[in-house]
């Protein structure tokens, strides 16, 4: 599959960052290949191929998947942003990060009503960012009809948390 051979060739892992202990697995590289990234993009359109009228990327590289799928698919693109960047009214959900707190946000009016939207991002770990910006979607009057990321960490209990999603990750590292 070219998309894992791609994931799988060019996935660089960062030891120690950004903090102690942290094995961060940075996609840069896939993004960057001229292949790679039209593998992934394919890949994560082909999946959800017909379920979707709308993506939402999670800022930021999320922004990258969903531009590309949204493009490749004929579908509109929505940005799931950290909280205090978007200018007109919104709706925000905070959730827990290792040591602190963080908001994603999205405006209220993006969407049509009952819109059918695949939600991008390139990493799923303990899966908080993804069930806030699945709640954003809710809130906004969504149909939320998957998660799709690049690469899944198991073991960290994302999917777990993404219980009731229908969650796919073109690959899954332990
Ligand atoms: P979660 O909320 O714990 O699932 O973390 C997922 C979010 O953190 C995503 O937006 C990812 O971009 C980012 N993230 C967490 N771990 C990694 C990693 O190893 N590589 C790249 N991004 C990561």
């Amino acid at each position: 599959d070219r998309a894992v051979t791609a994931i799988d060739r060019l996935t660089v892992v960062v030891p120690d960052f950004p903090s102690a202990g942290i094995m961060f697995r940075d996609l840069t590289p896939v993004f960057a290949d001229a292949s790679g990234f039209r593998a992934v993009v394919d890949a994560i359109a082909a999946s959800f191929a017909g379920t979707f009228d709308a993506v939402a990327g999670v800022e930021a590289r999320g922004f990258l998947l969903a531009a590309a799928v949204g493009y490749a698919t004929g579908t509109g693109v929505v940005t799931i942003r950290k909280a205090g960047k978007l200018p007109r009214a919104v709706h925000r959900e905070s959730y827990d990060l290792e040591y602190g707190q963080a908001a994603l946000e999205i405006h209220q009016s993006d969407l049509p009503a009952g819109s059918r939207v695949l939600v991008l991002d390139d990493v799923l770990a303990t899966g908080g960012t993804l069930v806030a910006a699945c709640a954003l979607l809710d809130k906004a009057g969504a149909t939320v009809v998957g998660c799709g990321v690049v690469l899944e960490l198991g073991g960290l209990g994302g999917r777990e948390k993404l219980a009731g999603r229908t969650v796919h990750a073109l690959e899954i590292v332990a």
